[in-house]
């Protein structure tokens, strides 16, 4: 099995307000981008290719940077872009090899949970993510802060990554989104778009995406208290 990787992390992370992209914060000691690269190349991929901003100086400074089977390019202005243009940054992928997309943000994946993933869907086609079912009650608003509607949660799952497919399947899946004008906000949001549907693989909770500031908080505890 040929495993490429590639990481969206051309994303300014407004939510988190503060200068520095959620990528470089300082996660115990080392920027977050360092960590998930860290555990990716653990996984031994061929080749891991970072999209990044137009102008970052400061991926080149990251201990992770300096491994050879790691390059970067210039993401775009929506993260499927990103993706795409990494994508096509990968060199020698055969139309079945296997690419494993992981947000720069999402620093505490166990590399375990990787591989789980890789397992579940050897077999498949198309591939498949990382995902936990809904339990909290999810409520749709009025557009003026109060609950108008409360969903159904039954057979509802809150995406992550790592997100796998087949090369071929998920070039295609970007080229289908944006012919259609659609901006996938994760890469199997894309693959449902040729009429596919990716593997479920339960992930954990404490794989968790740095939005907020207290993500980075929780992230510090995960990652003091072993995880990882
Ligand atoms: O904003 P959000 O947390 O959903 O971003 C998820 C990932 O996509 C982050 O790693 C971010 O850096 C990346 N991204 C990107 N290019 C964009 C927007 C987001 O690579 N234009």
């Amino acid at each position: 099995m040929r495993l490429h990787v590639v990481v969206p992390a051309a994303g300014r992370g407004r939510r988190l307000g503060g200068a520095l992209p959620k990528q470089y914060l300082p996660l115990g000691g080392r920027p977050v981008l360092d960590h998930v690269l860290a555990r990716l190349l653990a996984l031994d991929p061929v080749q891991l290719v970072v999209a990044l901003a137009p102008g970052d100086e400061r991926f080149a400074t990251l201990a992770a940077a300096r491994d050879p089977r790691v390059r970067s390019v210039t993401g775009g202005g929506e993260r499927a872009e990103s993706v795409a243009r990494a994508l096509a940054a990968l060199e020698g992928v055969a139309a079945d090899d296997w690419v494993l997309v992981h947000d720069a943000a999402r620093p505490c994946l166990d590399p375990a949970d990787a591989k789980r993933l890789l397992a579940a869907v050897a077999d498949s086609p198309v591939g498949g993510l990382l995902a936990c079912p809904v339990s909290d009650t999810l409520k749709v608003d009025d557009g003026r802060g109060r609950s108008a509607r409360t969903l159904d949660r039954e057979g509802l799952w809150a995406a992550q990554t790592p997100q796998v497919f087949r090369h071929q399947v998920l070039r295609r899946a970007l080229a289908v989104c944006r012919e259609r004008g659609i901006a996938p906000t994760d890469e199997a949001m894309a693959v449902e778009q040729l009429g596919l549907a990716p593997i479920l693989v339960p992930g954990r909770r404490d794989n968790l995406k740095i939005t907020v500031p207290e993500d980075l908080r929780l992230a510090e505890a995960l990652l003091a208290g072993g995880r990882g």
